[in-house]
């Protein structure tokens, strides 16, 4: 049967748009539709924008670090107005480039809600296409626990564009999104509380990178509240907000942001018209090839809920329009070692195994920690402490983690993830020369065993 196109791709995020602009150079027929924003969470209400925000909070401790080195200002004045505006500004022109690489590469470009009609057929504005392959890469979307007064909290979505900042702020959760947008609030001046539901935020990160970070917050003045949830939210006369926690204790703030995770998006996505399963989760069951259990089906990024961030939906775009089109060239994606950063203040970079997840793998392991004062605050008063760790395989040598809190640590990670994706050892870290005078050479200077 002749189909309208070879791949039809739904959702024009960092995974489709990634496997639709491969798919069209490697010569295939390729729609893709969108019902919302070019370039999907990541450019519109996620990575970009929220670094942007970080940048802004940032400018807080350049200012505060300045007397130190002799500059003299004057009191600064932050307009919350101004920085969505200039954010709204660069997010445009991205969505402009999003349009023209895809149209550029020969997709042909859909707007509007895309719904699944059968195996090969969706259809998009009353009109309906046929397909030899349909990806599903709908990305997610944010999940607020269902208590009273839900309605009155909002979400990263809402943070974005945000009429004013709010002058107290409550942000629950203690995931990625908690840890960044409370680091946000709360260096752009709003009086900022945590509220996480377990003993220690960041679950999974590593031991010392979450104590770390909490000691580092607690330095700041945010007020962080572990072992606390929240039971009840209600609307007070002057337009605050009260939340009521479960063990009855009341806080009243002008902002409540849940960060609790997110969800897939497939809201109306016509899955009951095809053999694609769920797994327990919710989120699409796929194969290591994003395969469906529907064979003309595939799903990547955000909806299958593998790992949620977007380099990672950008490799498994790139390995599904291999695969389809260019087999000689498929390989598999790689989770082992992913390096990620948490944009806090100060923020977090990490890649390989924690402590606590070598020891359970059965490593015998050798702990190498550090933690030092910056030299760039050797001049003003900031008493920040950064932190580096390693994580080694006592038998083999073999470097299985690097972790760090600090400023930069994105950036310091990067190198490091490439080291452990070559199977670096401690004596090859240790055998490399240092850029000095960094942070980052400490990573390669540690030489006694802390554990
Ligand atoms: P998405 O980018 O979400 O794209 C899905 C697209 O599908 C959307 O544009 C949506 O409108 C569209 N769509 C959905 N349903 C339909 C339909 N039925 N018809 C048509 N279109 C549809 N990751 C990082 O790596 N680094 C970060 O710093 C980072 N920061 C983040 C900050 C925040 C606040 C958030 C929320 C996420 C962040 N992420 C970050 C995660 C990252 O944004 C996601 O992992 C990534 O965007 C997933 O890409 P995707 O292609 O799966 O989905
Ligand atoms: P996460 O899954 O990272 O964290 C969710 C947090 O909410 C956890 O602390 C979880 O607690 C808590 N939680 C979940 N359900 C409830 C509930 N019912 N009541 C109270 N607390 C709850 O989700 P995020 O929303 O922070 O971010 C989503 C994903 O987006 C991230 O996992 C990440 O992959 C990606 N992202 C990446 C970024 C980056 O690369 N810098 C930045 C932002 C997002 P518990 O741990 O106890 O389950």
């Amino acid at each position: 049967m002749a189909y309208d196109f070879d791949l039809f791709v739904i959702g024009a995020g960092s995974g489709g748009v990634r496997a639709a602009r491969f798919a069209a150079g490697f010569g295939a027929r390729v729609a893709v539709a969108e019902s919302r924003y070019l370039g999907g969470t990541c450019v519109n209400v996620g990575c970009v924008p929220k670094k942007l925000l970080v940048y802004g909070a940032h400018v807080a401790d350049e200012l505060e670090q300045a007397a130190g080195f002799g500059w003299t200002l004057e009191e600064g004045h932050f307009d919350w107005g101004t920085l969505i505006a200039n954010k709204n500004r660069e997010i445009e022109r991205l969505n402009g480039i999003y349009r023209n690489l895809l149209v550029n590469s020969g997709v042909t470009l859909l707007q509007g809600h895309a719904r699944i009609t059968g195996a090969n057929e969706v259809e998009v504005e009353g009109q309906r296409y046929t397909a030899a392959t349909i990806l599903i890469a709908t990305g997610g979307w944010p999940q607020v626990p269902d208590i009273p007064g839900k309605e009155l909290a909002i979400t990263s979505n809402e943070a974005f564009y945000l009429k004013a900042l709010p002058r107290r702020v409550l942000v629950v959760g203690g995931g990625y999104i908690a840890v960044e947008f409370a680091g946000i609030f709360q260096g752009l001046g709003a009086a900022t509380t945590l509220l996480y539901r377990g003993d220690l935020f960041l679950r999974g990160f590593d031991g010392s990178v979450r104590t770390h970070l909490k000691e580092e917050l607690e330095k700041r003045g945010m007020d962080l509240q572990f072992n606390a949830d929240i039971q009840r939210i209600d609307k007070l006369d002057d337009g605050s907000l009260k939340a009521t926690l479960k063990d009855g204790r009341e806080l009243v703030a002008d902002c409540i942001f849940y960060a609790t995770g997110r969800r897939p998006m497939l809201d109306n996505l016509g899955l009951e018209n095809t053999g694609v399963e769920l797994d327990p989760r919710g989120f699409i069951r796929v194969d290591e090839q994003f395969q469906t259990t529907e064979p003309s089906i595939l799903a990547i990024g955000d909806v299958i809920g593998r790992v949620q961030l977007t380099p990672v939906a950008l490799a498994e775009g790139m390995a599904v329009a291999r695969r389809l089109f260019k087999p000689e060239q498929y390989r598999p994606v790689d989770y082992q070692n992913i390096p990620t950063a948490v944009f806090s203040q100060p923020p977090i970079g990490t890649v390989g195994l924690t402590e606590e997840q070598a020891l359970a793998a059965g490593h015998k392991v050798q702990i190498f920690e550090s933690r030092f004062r910056a030299m760039k605050l050797t001049l003003t008063d900031i008493q920040e402490k950064t932190l580096m760790k390693l994580v080694v395989d006592a038998k083999t040598d073999k470097v299985l983690g690097c972790h760090m809190v600090g400023p930069d640590a994105g950036e310091i990670i990067q190198g490091l993830g490439i080291a452990l994706k070559a199977g670096a050892t401690k004596q090859q870290f240790d055998e490399t020369i240092g850029v000095h005078p960094t942070a980052a050479e400490e990573f390669v200077t540690m030489r006694t065993v802390t554990r």
